[in-house]
């Protein structure tokens, strides 16, 4: 049986009994936490899945964006999983970008036109993602029906905490000086450190013990939330989203909307050297994989618009009735409801009956994407949006969560830790979500293996590992975002356009060559690995700074202004060393350094590709954006562009770790 997502029904597990205890409990069945329980179990750690949901999910109408950096973590936490995931999904999608301006805005519209080999990019449906992942692990050690409440850390009496210390905490490997922290702590507080966990569950479900809790469970997590009781809930990040798959085998059965293997993106942002204007709408249609055909919308709001909203203020309006009636009922609505907003949180099919909530198929969404749509003149689209059924469009607000430093990703005995949106929940833009699970999954498996029993060595370990890499990621995503406070803010102030891309493409650059150089390239002029001082606690509060408007990015204004002459300087050694070499290389997967012609819009424009990402293994590219989109928002494009000459204003295409300059030579 297949859903509106294409995706086999996910087995009805729920009737697992609830076990006594396990080495590690993952509380999520997500693509982060099911990553990580392949990852422990092919190690030999018995872990188990917690998952809320009856079943794990698998509609979400979404697709994902997969890159280098995803694969390296992906092949080591278990090596069957990236040949499932490239046979599932569609490798080195060609990426067609489109920035269509309104007219008389000073910017030209502008089309780029990436080959496939250029890209790197996969894309693949979430749920086919999630199925892969959960084929690795035994369905009797997925326990659905469990929604984690909080957790208590089970502490040892206050004499074992001399022992512990002289022992290591009981491992070897750097286990002694890994596991002080813990142990430190559980002196300072007069007891004896964290022997265990218990984590609760709602709905009567029986604790379970664990020498380690995970807390996988998404953006709203509830681990977070006991972890941090006092923390506001994720950022709204100023865009609404619509996003469908709908079955259409070659891109044009049911309505023609794309080639296979294509990413098309359209934007009404644009980007020139000097000039940039930030996107109110976009929209994304590719190839998903399966004969599926992937679309999203994607607006800008100042505060979150649902349809169910919208809708009940006609009515009431219609009616005559006050305005405080209809606050009153929405705020019991409120009291009662989940949270949305993740990326696979499923409200039911019928619509979102609550305020402030989306979920699949919510009356009216449908036809507020083709009015808009329209009204911007993208007749593309409209057939496409047009022939979808509404209970196949799933609508959400877009979230993140303020970057925590590195102590508060754990608890204090080092027995609960978080991995994937919990810790780090950011703005799609860049592709980036899952990807940062994987490397949170893979770290946090590796860290295990090496120091297991001692848990709380190994997440000591983990958090070194991850926290000040994430942060940075997380912090750039928020610069894709529709807030412009916020957006500005995650940026070091003072870049001109033209440096902001520098940055986005330097970005790429560094985050593709993971597991190397984890926390900054040393050869980059944007994305140094932060000075020993600058610890990821100060990073944190750095960026937590910035983007509550705050005056934050200090450290990298100093970078910028020092170094930006030393980028310019490399770029000129790279396009030195490129004479002569012949533009081919872009699509035919030499070096890649070299020039070549792309379409734009009324002109052919010369591409000239002066350096590229240092870890791209002598391809032409880096990989592709996650959802293309940053090609004009300035996050994470990843291909930096320029204009030069007369004729359009050149935008950025869809990522890849590919810098290149475009001059126009030839009007067509
Ligand atoms: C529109 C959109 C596009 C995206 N595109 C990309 C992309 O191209 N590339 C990319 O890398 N990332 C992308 N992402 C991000 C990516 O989907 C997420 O980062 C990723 O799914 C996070 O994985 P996770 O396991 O941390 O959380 P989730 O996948 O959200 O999983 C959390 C799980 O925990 C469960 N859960 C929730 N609460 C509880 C509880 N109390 N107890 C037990 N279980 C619970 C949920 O049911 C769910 O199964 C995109 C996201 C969105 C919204």
């Amino acid at each position: 049986m297949t859903n509106l997502s294409g995706a086999s029904e996910a087995p009805a597990i729920s009737g697992n009994a609830t076990p006594e205890s396990v080495d590690v409990a993952i509380i999520g069945g997500g693509l982060g936490g099911l990553a990580l329980a392949a990852g422990l179990r092919r190690r030999g750690i018995d872990a188990h899945v917690f998952e809320a949901a009856p079943r794990l999910r698998n509609e979400t109408s979404t697709m994902i964006s997969l890159g280098p950096n995803a694969w390296v973590a992906l092949q080591e936490l278990h090596p069957d999983l990236p040949a499932d995931l490239r046979w599932r999904g569609v490798e080195d999608c060609q990426v067609i970008t489109r920035l269509r301006p309104p007219p008389g805005c000073g910017l030209e519209p502008t089309t780029i036109d990436r080959p496939g080999a250029a890209t790197r990019l996969t894309t693949i449906r979430w749920a086919e993602t999630q199925d892969a992942l959960a084929l690795l692990v035994p369905d009797e050690v997925v326990h659905c029906d469990h929604a984690a409440a909080g957790y208590t850390e089970e502490w040892g009496p206050a004499a074992e905490v001399g022992a512990e210390a002289a022992a290591g905490s009981g491992s070897g490997c750097g286990g002694a000086e890994e596991g002080a922290a813990s142990v430190e702590a559980a002196a300072a507080a007069g007891r004896g450190p964290a022997r265990s966990v218990l984590v609760h569950f709602r709905g009567g479900q029986p604790s379970v013990r664990a020498k380690l809790a995970v807390g996988a469970d998404g953006i709203f997590s509830a681990i977070r939330a006991a972890m941090h009781p006092h923390e506001p809930p994720p950022r709204y990040l100023g865009h609404m989203n619509w996003n469908c798959l709908l079955h259409n085998p070659g891109g044009n059965t049911v309505v023609d909307a794309h080639k296979p293997g294509q990413v098309i993106f359209t934007s009404d942002g644009a980007v020139s050297a000097s000039e940039r204007r930030e996107p109110s709408l976009m929209s994304y249609v590719c190839d998903a994989g399966g004969g599926y055909t992937f679309w999203q919308v994607r607006m800008q709001y100042e505060q979150p618009s649902f349809t169910v909203d919208l809708l009940r203020r006609q009515q009431r309006e219609q009616e005559g009735r006050p305005q405080q009636q209809e606050e009153a009922e929405q705020e019991e609505q409120d009291n009662g409801g989940a949270d949305e907003g993740s990326a696979n949180v499923i409200i039911g099919g019928g619509g979102a009956g609550r305020r402030g909530r989306g979920g699949m198929g919510v009356p009216g969404s449908k036809a507020r994407c083709l009015e808009r749509l329209k009204a911007a003149g993208w007749d593309p689209m409209v057939p496409l949006v047009a022939a979808t059924p509404e209970a196949a469009v799933f609508e959400r607000a877009l979230y993140d969560r303020l970057p925590l430093a590195e102590g508060q990703w754990a608890a204090p005995g080092r027995r609960v830790v978080l991995l994937g949106d919990s810790a780090h929940g950011m703005h799609p833009g860049p592709g980036q979500g899952a990807r940062s699970a994987f490397e949170d999954a893979h770290q946090l498996a590796l860290a295990l293996e090496a120091l297991w029993p001692d848990v709380p060595a190994a997440v000591e370990r983990y958090l070194r590992a991850r926290v000040t890499r994430a942060n940075r990621v997380q912090r750039f995503a928020s610069e894709s975002c529709g807030l412009a406070a916020v957006r500005q803010a995650a940026a070091p102030p003072g870049l001109s356009p033209a440096q902001l891309w520098d940055r986005s493409f330097e970005f790429r650059a560094w985050f593709d060559q993971y597991p190397a150089n984890m926390h900054g390239d040393p050869a980059s002029t944007y994305w140094k690995p932060p000075p020993p001082s600058l610890s990821s606690e100060a990073a944190a509060a750095e960026a937590e700074a910035a983007a509550e408007g705050a005056a934050g990015g200090e450290g990298e204004a100093v970078e910028k202004e020092g170094e930006v002459p030393a980028l310019a300087a490399r770029k000129e050694e790279a396009a030195a060393a490129a004479a002569g070499t012949d533009g081919a290389d872009l699509v035919s997967g030499g070096d890649g350094i070299g020039t070549t012609d792309v379409k734009a819009d009324g002109a052919v424009v010369q591409v000239r590709v002066v350096a590229h990402d240092g870890g791209c293994n002598g391809r032409a590219a880096g990989a592709a954006d996650g959802e293309g989109e940053d090609a004009t928002g300035g996050g994470g494009g990843g291909a930096k562009v320029a204009a030069k000459g007369q004729g359009p204003a050149a935008g950025g295409g869809g990522g890849g770790g590919v810098q290149v300059t475009l001059a126009v030579v030839q009007a067509v």
